[in-house]
């Protein structure tokens, strides 16, 4: 059904604004989806593609690999210039907010300089405008990025536009609108398919041409946007040695859990690109695998986890760290930690998206695929689970994958689909007994003793149900001094106020931590505690938003007393 854009007047930012304010005043994620929804019908084709992308929280398209690099130094000083205030103003209202759009809009008023700006902020000119800075290059780019910030922040009419401006501009809306939601919207205000649009969503990696073409009927020519990354599909963890009682329905397949780091890589003619977990391209780092892909006949996008391994066995984790930690590839790097792709699934191949498609038909496709690959690409083992005593061959192919150097086992259903950015029951990871949680670092102290001049106590949080961080923990043992020392500038630079003694930190350094008990505690604001916490690693290859969420500790906290119990 294809519904006619209605465009009545221009939508400017301040209405984009007006719209943000409503969807986060609102708690029914009907009604937020319908807020969107209305207002998107509102704008033209332009600011439509411009304004969907902004509400999934980033100013450019998933598949678009531009950044703005603006850190919040670049928004303050052309903040400053635009609005003179001074930097106390700044930081009592940093403090008071804790988020600098909220901080910033406190200090807006009339610009000084009249003549900066003619025209309002729509969404189509600022998309403009965020092009012309992340394209600024050369000795002056700098410069350039400055004042096309002082232009967009002069441009801001009021308190409010001020606010979801510079929330686009930090990627931090924080309206509570997952990327599913706006899905809906588009499908709402255009009258689609929500499954369709969210394939197309998946394959172009952009929500705004989808809007225009979910409004204009043409959705099934969305292309898969090769050289773009897509969301990982993840995994559930289960418990090693349980009841299996998930593996009760269906046909399963096993395979070893790679101790590595997650790549996607793709190919399209001669163009090879590897993306890790985090989205980001990581080709230069791997030419070897670039290599190796590049040898491959055809276009197609490749699921796997890079490993280090010499004459093939698998080097440990440890072994691979040396190679992420160096951005410069020398050829000792190269010789000294071999690496290799070993390649799991197959999420396109052709024209053919393959989202939709069963696990065993992907995995077909994908031996056929990898026939005549070289060593630099694997075919990962892959073997069936047979329906009778679960327990047992789960057991044996565990203690084997662990003797094997690999950190354990995933199971995954013979029917699943591809889910990118998902994490559901459709793959599970069976892991060692250890429990770790993946939190965020949000507060950092000075240590004691030979530490005094580093930062190495860190509060760390977990994501509460409105996406709102909830500390749960301090540790201060784990990490070498080598990565104290690493971090500690970084958190000086990341600064966001002062909490008591603790120096409050943008949080975006994601730890494993492990942990003996969780327990009911008022200390923290989550309501829990962990007992002997130890950092495990700085997770770099996760994202902050998909840390671990106060929902999972709470189910480790009732594992644990249902376990205890058990045993008493
Ligand atoms: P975790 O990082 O603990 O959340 O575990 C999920 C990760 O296991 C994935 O992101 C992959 O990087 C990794 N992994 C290792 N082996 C496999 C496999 N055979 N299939 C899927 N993911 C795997």
């Amino acid at each position: 059904m294809r519904v006619p854009a209605v465009v009545a007047r221009p939508a400017g930012m301040q209405r984009f604004a007006e719209a943000c304010a409503a969807i986060a005043r609102t708690a029914a994620t009907g009604a937020k989806v319908g807020l969107l929804a209305d207002y998107l019908r509102e704008l033209d084709d332009a600011d439509l593609e411009a304004a969907a992308r902004f509400f999934t929280g980033k100013p450019f398209a998933a598949s678009d690999q531009r950044t703005l690099s603006l850190g919040s130094a670049t928004i303050v000083a052309a903040a400053k210039e635009v609005w003179a205030f001074s930097d106390q103003a700044l930081r009592t209202a940093w403090r008071e907010h804790g988020d600098l759009g909220a901080a910033l809009a406190e200090l807006v008023r009339p610009p000084l300089d009249l003549g900066l700006f003619a025209e309002p902020l729509t969404p189509a000119s600022l998309r403009v405008l965020f092009e012309e800075i992340a394209d600024a290059g050369g000795k002056a780019a700098g410069k350039r990025r400055l004042v096309a910030c002082e232009r967009i922040l002069a441009a801001c009419g009021s308190q409010l536009e001020a606010t979801y401006v510079v929330k686009v501009m930090t990627g931090d809306l924080r309206i509570g609108l997952r990327e599913g939601l706006v899905v809906s919207a588009i499908a709402a205000a255009a009258g689609a398919d929500e499954d369709e649009v969210r394939r197309a969503v998946m394959a172009s990696g952009d929500v705004g041409s989808v809007a225009v073409a979910a409004r204009h009927g043409g959705l099934r020519d969305v292309r898969i946007a090769y050289g773009a990354p897509i969301g990982f599909m993840l995994a559930s963890p289960i418990e090693y040695g349980g009841a299996y009682r998930e593996l009760a329905e269906g046909d399963w397949l096993i395979e070893d859990k790679f101790d590595g780091i997650r790549l996607q890589a793709h190919k399209d003619g001669d163009a090879v690109r590897l993306f890790s977990r985090t989205l980001n391209d990581v080709s230069h780092s791997y030419p070897e695998v670039v290599a190796a892909v590049a040898r491959l006949e055809g276009r197609f996008v490749l699921d796997g986890e890079l490993v280090a391994q010499r004459d093939g066995a698998v080097l440990p984790f440890r072994a691979l760290q040396a190679r992420l930690q160096r951005k410069d590839v020398t050829d000792e790097l190269l010789a000294g930690v071999p690496v290799a792709f070993m390649a799991f699934d197959l999420v396109a191949c052709g024209e053919a998206f393959l989202l939709d498609e069963p696990l065993r038909e992907r995995r077909r496709l994908l031996e056929d695929l990898l026939s005549d690959a070289d060593a630099g690409v694997l075919l990962a083992r892959q073997a069936t689970l047979d329906a009778a005593d679960v327990s047992a061959q789960v057991q044996a192919r565990f203690e084997d994958a662990r003797a094997r150097g690999h950190e354990g086992l995933l199971l995954k259903r013979a029917d699943a689909p591809y889910r990118p950015g998902r994490r559901g029951k459709w793959w599970l990871k069976v892991k060692a007994a250890l429990t770790t949680i993946d939190v965020v670092v949000v507060a950092v102290e000075w240590g004691h003793g030979k530490r005094a001049k580093v930062l190495s106590d860190y509060t760390f949080a977990v994501r509460g149900a409105d996406g709102e961080l909830l500390p749960i923990g301090k540790a201060f043992t784990g990490l070498t001094d080598a990565e104290i020392a690493r971090l500690t500038p970084w958190f000086l630079a990341h600064e966001t106020g002062r909490l008591g003694h603790a120096i409050a930190v943008e949080p975006e350094i994601v730890l494993e931590v492990a942990f003996d008990v969780v327990q009911p505690s008022s200390l923290h604001a989550s309501g829990y505690s962990l007992r002997f916490p130890r950092i495990v690693r700085v997770r770099d290859d996760k994202p902050v938003a998909e840390i671990d969420t106060l929902e999972n500790v709470e189910a480790i906290y009732r594992k644990m007393l249902e376990r205890e119990n058990g045993n008493s």
